[in-house]
């Protein structure tokens, strides 16, 4: 048998190893060469139909059981090391490196010293192989420093000036944005600002808010708000559902609202209105929750949001809390200023004239963003929800039937309308008259 031949054998216990594992009294990693109980392992990925255990020192799915016969070695794992994640493999093999730097960014490898020079040096190699996707990381990197590195924008500025990322519209984006934050490197403020605006023409999310940026703060352009806003806001329902079908690429839709919000909360470019610039405000805080930036860190962006909420929420009296299905719900979800045109099932209606209490299951075909400003809460929900609304005095409407949003022609009134049909799709009275944004 070739030597090969045995490392690969050995390799594929790797996978599908749930049995061997608990059947192991020790266990190997042959990405951090480490060797522990098979006792300590307690993280198991379930990806593409493939069990793995993953090894407890730092992530990676990498993890041989003694059970399989395989000598659980310093010196084996080692040579598997080098086989399997040596500069030679990775470079042959460039999909090692974007399985272990998906997994690193994705925070399921632990974020050490090591780990973060070995996704630098991945990140590289990558680079070298002309993948832009990694190049665009790579700078991002730079540009916020990682855990155990510090900023570097001039290493940035020369990865985004990369030639074979001419004509990148992520690229184009990035670099002219150093610019724009206060970094002079090589490029003067024109060739910023063109960098900017070619982004942009090519409907880069990113572009278009470095441009409306250009445009607020008069870079290299005549201050203009109002067209700023409208750059923001025109682009936003293309942001929102970018966001809804991958959660986890959340800085354009982090950077829109709260954008947005700021405007309608300062009233810059557009009307101040601070029950719209809440809502854009909480949409932001949603797609925060939870998020850890390059180094590991919650992304101290989280904090300027939370403090936008806090100035408009106080004032009303509001308080976070459990989201309520309720009619402020569904006002603050669905009317103007949220964008969701998103087509809406009615499953079902109930009304009820004696409890004046109307009952609706409402299904979507795709996720939309709840918002709830009593609550101050946002949430992604998709599927059926019900609905109760109290103190209806009437109900004009279907029992089923679709819509796509709900508008309010005057108070207590609300009428359910499908954007491509004439014609409203339902009628609700309301014996009080609804107060939008009001504490419960
Ligand atoms: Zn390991």
């Amino acid at each position: 048998m070739s030597d090969d031949s045995v490392f690969e054998k050995a390799k594929n216990h790797s996978l599908d190893n749930e049995v061997e594992i608990l059947t192991s009294k020790n266990c190997g990693c042959y990405f951090c060469r480490s060797i522990f109980s098979a006792r300590e392992i307690t993280d198991w990925d379930y990806e593409d139909g493939h069990t793995q255990a993953l090894c407890p020192k730092c992530g990676m799915a990498s993890v041989i059981g003694d059970a399989s016969g395989f000598p659980i070695e310093k010196e084996f794992l080692k040579e598997m090391n080098l086989r399997y994640y040596g500069p030679d493999y990775i470079r042959s093999h460039p999909e090692a490196a974007t399985v272990y730097l998906d997994r690193y960014f994705g925070g399921k490898v632990t974020h050490n010293e090591k780990n973060e020079k070995l996704a630098i040096s991945y990140l590289k190699t990558l680079v070298d192989a002309k993948d832009a996707r990694a190049a665009i990381a790579l700078g991002a990197l730079y540009e916020s420093g990682g855990h155990f590195s510090k900023p570097d924008l001039a290493k940035a500025e020369a990865v985004y000036s990369l030639p074979f990322l001419k004509g990148n519209s992520k690229a184009l984006a990035r670099l002219g944005s150093l610019y724009l934050n206060g970094y002079v490197g090589k490029l003067s403020r024109w060739q910023a600002f063109e960098a900017i605006m070619k982004s942009a023409v090519a409907n880069d999310f990113e572009g278009i808010f470095y441009l409306a940026n250009c445009y607020f703060d008069g870079f290299y352009v005549d201050a203009d708000p109002e067209y700023a806003f409208g750059l923001l806001y025109d682009v936003f329902p293309e942001v929102y559902d970018k966001f809804l079908l991958n959660r986890q690429d959340s800085v354009d839709f982090v950077d829109f609202t709260y954008g947005i919000g700021g405007c309608l909360h300062e009233g810059l470019g557009t009307q101040k209105d601070d029950d719209r610039a809440l809502r854009y405000f909480l949409m932001a805080e949603l797609a925060i929750r939870n998020k850890t930036n390059n180094s590991g860190e919650i992304d101290p962006i989280g904090d300027k949001i939370r403090e936008k909420i806090s100035d408009i929420a106080i004032p009303l009296g509001l308080h976070k809390s459990e989201m309520v299905f309720d009619q402020d719900t569904f006002y603050d979800s669905f009317s103007e200023g949220n964008q969701s045109n998103e087509r809406k099932r009615l499953v079902k209606a109930i009304y009820d004239s004696q409890t004046q209490v109307c009952e609706m299951t409402i299904a979507f075909d795709k996720p939309v963003i709840m918002v709830d400003e009593g609550s101050l809460n946002a949430e992604v929900v998709h599927g059926e929800t019900n609905w109760r609304f109290t103190g209806v005095v009437r109900y004009e409407g279907p029992e089923s039937g679709e819509f796509t949003g709900v508008i309010s022609p005057s108070e207590g009134i609300w009428i359910f309308i499908d954007e491509e049909k004439e014609g409203p799709v339902a009628f609700m009275f309301f014996d009080a008259p609804y107060n939008e944004g009001e504490a419960e």
